[in-house]
């Protein structure tokens, strides 16, 4: 059963009816039976992620299934801060929200919406349901909810508001007490959600409490904000975690009530760590920030958060555009997905490949300085542009990329690790003395140049490559791992080379 199904349970403990999408209409995909009216409307999406934290990465993968359903249909994707929760909300989260947006891609359309701004309009709704006698003021106390869930408890029912105040005389009111304004649910029949994921999920009403539109002190509650701006954001689409799911229930009541549309649901399952328990930071549950922290391409991000939990045959490597002409609602699996890091870096490593170098270079560059905090020069740059093919053809990260290029910015003498200073022992320290006067003897420092004259060099005595190669890539690198030698000759230039040889020769 999905995380969705656990959830129903538990709000229904006989359990709920489901049915299955009639996944027929490819593209569109339409719920057997779906109102048809939204068929001609431009698709819209939203992502609503309240501004308490990071953008983690189930949020970042639901805005992104967001982004490419609407892009796919040529609609618009908008971006709503659902910032009511004054006392958790930060403008820091909110800018920590922009960015991570921006760095993946995910640009937005239209204003962006604060949904606290809007709280006069969604209180306006409120009063007007009670103005139509379809919601009404209730004066419950603290004491009586308390009582009303033990009760709930006792029976084995899900707890909730058992309508004490929903037909009864205004005039018993108790006095001082500012009433709540409550919606009336149905009370009998059952609500379905039509989910292109989850398919038709029928909820009895009578587990469906007649929950709170407007608090005491006049502040609109999450379930009327939420339908209430998407309703006037006109959006056609939800997509969003399936924590949502019995939400969704609640909230198509109250736009009936209203005499709005339901838009069309799609209720997207969990994001696990690759061992299933839930997703912790130890799995990857992180801001955006953190992943271009790590070195992760964005485009990398996109198509691994594409691929989890959402499949277009057995393709595993795709461009965004790709994944934009391929997205689709009915593609989205129904059990949780994991999060795996090595698939990631994986995939980081064979976008890495594809991209530009100078871009690379620019990347790798801002790792040293903004993230590891080294010192870098002037020509830093332009050292790392030349090394980056042969950088990041054994590199999955920009971290990597930093970490096999730290030697260029490295300054003399060379602090020497463990094993490198090992490999710089009698032998080693002869063959750089006996090499430095052919490298400093060349004409031009090119690739083929060097790796001719540390050729011959090895070949006149009598050693293998490596043997020249190891102490060579100690002296220049103060390591034992390093990219390609011929590499690491040419982008230092001459006049380092020699000195770090010298430095360790003597
Ligand atoms: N603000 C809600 C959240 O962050 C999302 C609400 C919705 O998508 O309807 O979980």
């Amino acid at each position: 059963m999905t995380t969705a199904g656990h959830l129903l349970q538990a709000l229904r403990p006989e359990g709920y009816a489901r049915t299955h999408v009639d996944r027929t209409d490819k593209g569109r995909l339409m719920p057997a039976g779906a109102s048809t009216s939204q068929g001609s409307k431009t698709v819209r999406t939203r992502f609503a992620p309240s501004p308490t934290g990071f953008l983690h990465i189930g949020g970042t993968r639901t805005a992104l299934f967001s982004w490419l359903f609407a892009r796919h249909h040529g609609g618009q994707f908008l971006l709503r801060i659902e910032d009511t929760d004054r006392a958790r909300s930060t403008d820091e989260a909110v800018e920590a929200i922009f960015e991570g947006m921006r760095w993946l891609g995910l640009e937005w359309d239209e204003d962006v919406v604060f949904q606290y701004a809007q709280r006069n309009r969604h209180a306006d709704v409120a009063n007007q349901l009670l103005a139509d006698g379809k919601a009404y003021r209730c004066y419950a106390s603290k004491e009586d909810l308390a009582e009303m869930r033990e009760a709930a408890k006792a029976e084995g029912k899900p707890q909730g508001y058992d309508g004490r105040w929903r037909d009864r005389d205004p005039a018993e009111a108790p006095e001082g007490v500012e009433p709540v304004i409550r919606i009336k649910m149905p009370r009998d029949g059952e609500t379905v959600i039509r989910d292109h994921v989850q398919g038709d999920v029928t909820i009895p009403n009578a587990v469906l409490d007649d929950y709170i539109l407007l608090r005491s002190d006049g502040s609109p509650t999450y379930m009327l904000s939420v339908v209430v701006d998407d309703h006037d954001m006109n959006i056609t689409h939800v997509i969003r975690g399936d924590d949502h799911l019995t939400n969704a229930a609640r909230q198509i009541n109250l736009m009936t009530a209203l005499g709005w549309d339901v838009p069309e649901y799609a209720h997207v399952p969990m994001i696990h760590g690759a061992d299933g328990a839930k997703l912790s930071k130890r799995h990857g549950a992180m801001g955006a920030e953190e992943y271009r922290d790590m070195g992760f391409l964005p485009e990398a991000m996109r198509n691994y958060l594409a691929r989890l939990g959402w499949s277009h045959g057995d393709d595993e490597v795709f461009s965004t555009d790709q994944a934009i002409e391929w997205f689709g609602l009915d593609a989205i699996g129904k059990s949780p997905a994991k999060f795996d890091f090595v698939k990631l870096a994986n995939l980081n490593g064979i976008h890495m490949r594809e991209a530009d170098d100078t871009r690379l270079a620019n990347e790798t560059l801002r790792m040293m300085t903004d993230v590891k905090g080294w010192q870098v020069t002037d020509d830093t740059r332009d050292a790392l542009i030349t090394a980056m093919p042969g950088l990041k053809e054994r590199a999955k990260t920009i971290d990597d990329l930093a970490e096999s290029a730290r030697f260029l910015i490295e300054t003399r003498p060379l602090a020497m690790s463990d094993k490198a200073a090992k490999l710089l022992d009698d032998d080693g320290r002869g063959v750089l003395t006996g090499i430095a006067p052919k490298l400093e003897a060349l004409p031009s420092w090119t690739l083929d140049g060097l790796e001719a004259a540390v050729r011959d060099f090895a070949d006149e005595k009598e050693l293998k490559l490596g043997k020249v190669a190891q102490p060579l890539r100690a002296a220049l690198t103060g390591t034992t791992t390093s990219p390609g030698i011929f590499d690491v000759l040419a982008v230092l230039g001459k006049d380092e080379c020699l000195a770090r040889i010298k430095d360790q020769a003597a």
